[in-house]
């Protein structure tokens, strides 16, 4: 960019993956709109990046950016996440899991992103799109009210100057450091719950699954390998993402996440990371050994979240900036395309019809609402990941309501729509009591089961059944999903109580009820609602993702 004092419709700044996502989105559904992002060079920061493991929304966004032959040359295709119970948790010599994934392929199958090169690329595709670029620092921003323009100062460290730039919205994915959030809003830090993560980059290693013990309801339909793996332990689980790097070479990203006060010790180097894998999973510690670590970095006590993600005023929090994420699920990048969707309909309606401060409270705590929701759970989850079919079970229920529910809502644009969210924030707030009465119908049923083993599995519903592949679906069609979530939640508690005994209907009458009611209510009144009707959204999704037609 060459006038460093300037004005622009929109700045962004920070110039990692939240923010190159942003203003590329912007600039693709709004053309006219002038977007400048304010970051050190892409690809030429020494930060720690992680090697992301993609899901449905965020898959989408990148094909939509036609983002999809550069991903299948580049990057590793990714079929599912994969589950691994240990059978014999307190035994660290035994071997032997049950394995939980897909069993069939995905219909939209996603890809494992090698970092920074990914970045490299969605920074061109930002460039190709008109984005501008100032490479430096931005050092303060000063906030305008009401429809004042804001302004942002900083160093152009390309040109050796200051500059000034004057924009109408501001968005802060200055990740962790949230130069501007920290100015308008506050940060929450729960102090129970919190969670750390120690991870690496591993080259040269012996494959993993030969060394274990599987046990499967039925083979997976694809190599197993191209999936995310997780590895559940107590207080902890691991991952493995499966990247290719520079050259085409194999490569793993492997991580621990753990909660600090459900998990005793404490992982800073490779060495405790290999301690720790040896008393739970020998096979990964084995791996590890075998191969050449490339990298490592840890994170500790690091969940935050801002109060405040969006304001009337225009400014807006996306990716860590507005909040920091337990990875379970890989929903990271996905939440964050949500958030990105909302601001471009925010700044849409600024500059056309106009949208209320009410409005954009709606659409927020919608964000919050989902976002909330899912780390809450996470959270709890590691008080159950070592009792295998506990920890299954939770896993059932909430892959259930991302494929049935929160997708479908997703790709027809329902959480973009402020009236929608409003009254979507009281269907998901209904689901909190049952969802609760199902937790403990599953640590019931895992109580009285005691040990199990894949036999045990293999009387539970088939998870091929409960999820959802094609939830890119109509609008008309939204309805029909939502009441076989709530269908296909009753069904799985009535399967555990046909299971372990009618002792524990207890509890379940009334949410079974209800889940019954709202599943054909859901069909028929509900999307009467005028706020519900007339949604809808255009996108431009090529043909089946991760296939050689996307
Ligand atoms: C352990 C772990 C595993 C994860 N795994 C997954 C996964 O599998 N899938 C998934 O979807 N998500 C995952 N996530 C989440 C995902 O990695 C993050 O949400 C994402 O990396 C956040 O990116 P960001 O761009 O918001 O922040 P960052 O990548 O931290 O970028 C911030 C940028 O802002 C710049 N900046 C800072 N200060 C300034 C300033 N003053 N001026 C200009 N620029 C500035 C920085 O230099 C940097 O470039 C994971 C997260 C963690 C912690």
């Amino acid at each position: 960019m060459g006038d460093p004092s300037t004005a622009r419709d929109v700045v962004v700044l920070g110039s990692s993956i939240s923010a190159l996502m942003t203003a590329a989105w912007l600039k693709h559904r709004q053309p006219e709109l002038s977007v400048t992002v304010v970051g050190p060079r892409v690809g030429e920061e020494q930060r720690p990046v992680v090697g992301e493991s993609l899901v449905e929304p965020a898959i989408l966004f990148f094909l939509e950016l036609g983002m999809g032959p550069y991903l299948e040359a580049r990057h590793e295709l990714k079929n599912g996440l994969t589950f691994y119970h240990k059978l014999a948790p307190d035994d660290p010599s035994d071997r032997r899991y049950s394995v939980h994934m897909p069993m069939d392929e995905l219909y939209h199958r996603a890809r494992q992103l090698h970092r920074p090169a990914f970045d490299i690329e969605l920074a061109r595709v930002a460039r190709r799109l008109g984005v501008e670029f100032v490479e430096g620092r931005a050092s303060e921003v000063e906030v305008g009210r009401g429809r004042a323009e804001h302004r942002v100062r900083g160093e152009d460290s390309a040109h050796g100057r200051g500059f000034e730039i004057e924009a109408s919205f501001v968005v802060d994915a200055t990740g962790r450091r949230r130069l501007l959030g920290r100015q308008v809003t506050r940060y929450l830090r729960p102090d129970q719950a919190q969670r750390s993560a120690f991870w690496f980059r591993l080259a040269d290693f012996d494959p993993l699954l030969p060394g274990l013990e599987l046990s499967w309801r039925r083979p997976a339909r694809y190599d197993l390998w191209l999936s995310t793996h997780h590895f559940m332990g107590k207080g902890n689980w691991i991952w493995g993402i499966p990247l290719r790097g520079e050259g085409g070479e194999r490569l793993l990203s492997m991580g621990i996440t753990w909660r600090p006060d459900l998990f005793e010790g404490d992982i800073r180097s490779i060495d405790d990371f290999l301690a720790q894998a040896e008393g739970e999973h020998p096979a990964i510690a084995q791996m590890v050994r075998s191969g050449r670590v490339l990298d490592a970095q840890h994170y500790r006590n690091y969940l935050y979240k801002a109060e405040q993600v969006y304001s009337g005023d225009g400014w807006f929090l996306v990716g860590d900036a507005a909040g920091s994420v337990d990875p379970l699920y890989s929903t990271g990048l996905s939440m964050t395309v949500v958030q990105i969707e909302q601001i471009d309909e925010i700044i849409r309606r600024r500059r056309g019809p106009g949208i209320s401060n009410a409005e954009i409270g709606d659409l927020q705590a919608l964000w919050m609402m989902i976002a909330g929701l899912r780390q809450a759970d996470i959270g709890d989850q590691y008080r159950t990941m070592n009792d295998p079919f506990h920890a299954c079970l939770r896993r059932y229920w909430n892959l259930c309501g991302w494929f049935n529910g929160v997708l479908p809502l997703w790709f027809n644009g329902y959480f973009s729509d402020p009236a929608a969210a409003r009254v979507l924030r009281r269907f998901f707030a209904a689901g909190v009591g049952s969802t609760q009465a199902a937790w403990a119908l599953f640590e019931g049923v895992s109580k009285q089961l005691g040990t199990v083993d894949q036999s045990d599995f293999d009387r539970l519903l088939d998870f091929d059944w409960l999820i959802n592949r094609r939830f890119d679906c109509r609008p008309e069609e939204v309805r029909k999903h939502l009441s076989r979530l709530l269908w296909k939640r009753a069904r799985l508690r009535l399967n555990l109580i046909s299971m372990a005994g009618p002792r524990h209907l207890s509890g379940q009458i009334a949410p079974l009820v209800r889940e019954f009611i709202l599943a054909a209510l859901v069909r028929t009144l509900v999307f009467r609602h005028p706020a519900l009707r007339g949604v809808g959204v255009q996108r431009g999704v090529p043909g089946r993702a991760g296939s050689a037609r996307s």
